[in-house]
Parts: C-alpha cells; structure tokens; sequence
C-alpha cells in the first residue's frame, strides 16, 4: 500500500484525486487550509481507515512522511486568487519549497500543479511546452502566474541539484464535480447562472477561448506522470476548445435554460486563446483524454443541481 499526500486536498482536483487514489487500494493524506476548499468535499473520506486528513497551510513547513506528494495546494480561480495576491504568491513559492525539501528529505516522489497560465497570453496555438510564454509579471494575474512560474524554476533548480525527480504537470483549464458553486471560473459560473435563471455573465465580447478538460481525464494524467520518470514540464488537457460565447450558448442548450447572456468587461490580461498541445503527454506518458465534452458537461451539471437543492 502505497502513502500518498496530497496538498490542497479539499479543493476540486484534490478531491477527486483523493477519490481515485483510495479506490486504487492507496493510504492517502490530505493537507489543506479551506483558503478555497469545502469540508463537503472531505465528508466521503473522513471515516475511511486509509484516510487522514491535516488542516494546515503549506506556507509554512510540514513533516509527513510519504510515498509520493501532489502538490496541489493553491486558488486556482481568478477572482479567489487575485483577492489576496501576496498569499497566493506565498503559497506557491513557499508552498513548493516545503515539498521539494520534505521530498529532498524523505525521498518521496513529487509532482507539482503548473498551470497554462504560465504561457500568460500565448503568442503561439496551440501552446507546446518549448515556448517560454508572454506573462505580464506587474499585472494582476501575475501573482499567480509568476507564482507558478517560479514554483516551476525551484523544481528544476532542485532537480538538478540535489537530483530530485520532481515532476511539473501544466494543467489546462479542467471541470467536473466537487467544484465551489462560488467558485468564479466559467464552466461553474454559467452553469450554475443557467440552472438558477441568472444572465449568464461573458466577460468581453465572448471571442476568448479555452478549452476544457474533465476531471476524469485530467487524474489518468497526473497519475501517469507521477509514475514516469519524465522531469520535463508536460502539457495536460484536452484540446476541445470554445470560444467563451459560444460555450454560453453550449450550457444555455444543456441546461434548457432561458438565462440571457450579458456582457461586462473583459478583466485585465485576460489570456485571448488557449489550446493546449498535447502531442508530449501522448508520446511520453500514453495520455489521451476519453471524456466527449457533452458527457462531462451533463455530469457535472447534474452535480451542481444536487449542491444547489442542498443550499
Ligand atoms: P481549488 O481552489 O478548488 O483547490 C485548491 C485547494 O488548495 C483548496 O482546497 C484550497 O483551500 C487549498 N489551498 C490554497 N492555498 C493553500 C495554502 N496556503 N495551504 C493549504 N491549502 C491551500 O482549485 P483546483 O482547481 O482544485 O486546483 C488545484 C491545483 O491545480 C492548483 O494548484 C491550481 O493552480 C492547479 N490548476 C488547476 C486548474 C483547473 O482548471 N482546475 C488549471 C491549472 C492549474
Ligand atoms: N469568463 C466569463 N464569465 C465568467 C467567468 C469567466 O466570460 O463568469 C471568461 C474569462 O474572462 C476567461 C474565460 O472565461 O476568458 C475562462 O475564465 P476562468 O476564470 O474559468 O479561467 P482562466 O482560464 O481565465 O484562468
């Protein structure tokens, strides 16, 4: 039985990652703060003996002993990053240098989650993982997206120092269950305004894009990275991409709603098209995203009706 952490464990992916790894027969130990996280999000594992949970926030050290570590601790979504830059700035530097020095020390296995938003707004599409990005670092995504990128050079500096093998996930933008209904991203946000009857909000005139991936996918991912020895920073996702206008649409037709779309301003830097290049994960780690949109859209709609009832 394999000893697994995982940091930001009450959050969306952590979550669902916690689910997945128990499944898979593993001890699994969550860390998280509620920055963001839910206590619901928990409530299915707390009884389980496989199962221990540490409310802690990894700004500051730990000292657990592990097989392997996620590193997923962070605010992933604009509006709860940006609410108090220099802690999400914190938590990512600090936050990575805790796990690299407990992985120094223990010789746990670590994978960290980067972000495409290290690309910033992307100069080339679809993003592969050779380009160096187009950050902003004054802006107000920068204490994110800096954050991340220098969370990206301890990795490496480590790596090559002391000859750790820690791993860097680029994760675009991913969906599913367990997300905050007060989340702020937009596949949470238009859902839930479409099932409550309120103007879906479109930021810009809507011609941005993204493209989205399922919670699902994303885990066969992170998992498959962990157990590779690929040190080299991986794009994961799924290259189905919307533009942001459409996308409303999509959840309008889904959620048979009757919601009108309204449009307010486009927040600053607010990166114009994002698709991630996916042929290194392909090659290296055998990673191909299963999940048809409209199947992953329907679960996670039928979610959010149960956590809206439940309010
Ligand atoms: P989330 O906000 O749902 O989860 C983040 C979790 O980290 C929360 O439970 C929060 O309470 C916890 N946390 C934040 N700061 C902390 C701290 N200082 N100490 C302890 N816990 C802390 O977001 P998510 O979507 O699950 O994202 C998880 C990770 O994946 C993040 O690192 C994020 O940057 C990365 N990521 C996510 C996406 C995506 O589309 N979901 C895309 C790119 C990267
Ligand atoms: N967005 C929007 N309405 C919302 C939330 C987001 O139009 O209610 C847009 C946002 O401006 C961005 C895209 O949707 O262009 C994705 O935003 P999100 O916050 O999900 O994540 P990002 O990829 O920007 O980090």
């Amino acid at each position: 039985m394999k000893k697994i952490l995982i940091t930001g464990a009450a959050g969306f992916i952590g979550s669902n990652l916690t689910k997945r790894l128990l499944e898979e027969g593993n001890f699994v130990i969550g860390l998280d703060n509620f920055y963001t996280g839910q206590k619901e999000n928990l409530k299915p594992f707390l009884n389980n003996k496989n199962y221990k949970f540490f409310e802690h926030n990894v700004i500051e050290p730990y000292n657990i002993e592990a097989d392997e570590i996620y590193n997923l601790a962070c605010p992933a979504s604009p509006i709860h990053y940006q609410k108090d830059p220099i802690f999400t700035f914190k938590t990512s530097v600090f936050g990575i240098i805790n796990a690299l020095e407990l992985s120094k020390k223990t010789g746990a296995k670590l994978l960290q989650a980067s972000t495409s938003e290290v690309y910033g707004d992307a100069k080339i599409y679809p993003q592969n993982e050779k380009y160096f990005g187009n950050v902003n670092p004054n802006g107000i995504r920068a204490c994110y997206d800096e954050g991340k990128r220098a969370a990206e050079t301890l990795i490496c500096d480590y790596n090559r120092l002391y000859g750790l093998n820690a791993k860097i996930a680029r994760i675009f933008n991913t969906y599913g269950e367990n997300m905050d209904i007060k989340d702020g991203r937009v596949v949470s946000n238009f859902i839930v305004q479409a099932l409550r009857g309120e103007d879906i909000t479109i930021y810009g005139e809507g011609n941005q894009s993204r493209s989205f991936c399922y919670i699902s996918d994303l885990l066969e991912g992170l998992i498959l990275l962990m157990k590779s020895d690929v040190t080299e920073p991986v794009n994961l996702g799924n290259p189905d991409e919307f533009t942001i206008k459409d996308f409303a649409l999509y959840i309008l037709d889904l959620t048979k709603s009757s919601s009108k779309c309204v449009y307010m301003p486009l927040p600053l830097d607010d990166p114009h098209k994002r698709k991630p290049d996916i042929s290194l994960a392909k090659t290296k780690l055998g990673f191909e995203p299963k999940v048809k949109i409209e199947d992953g859209i329907k679960n996670t709609i039928e979610y959010f009706k149960t956590r809206i009832n439940k309010q």
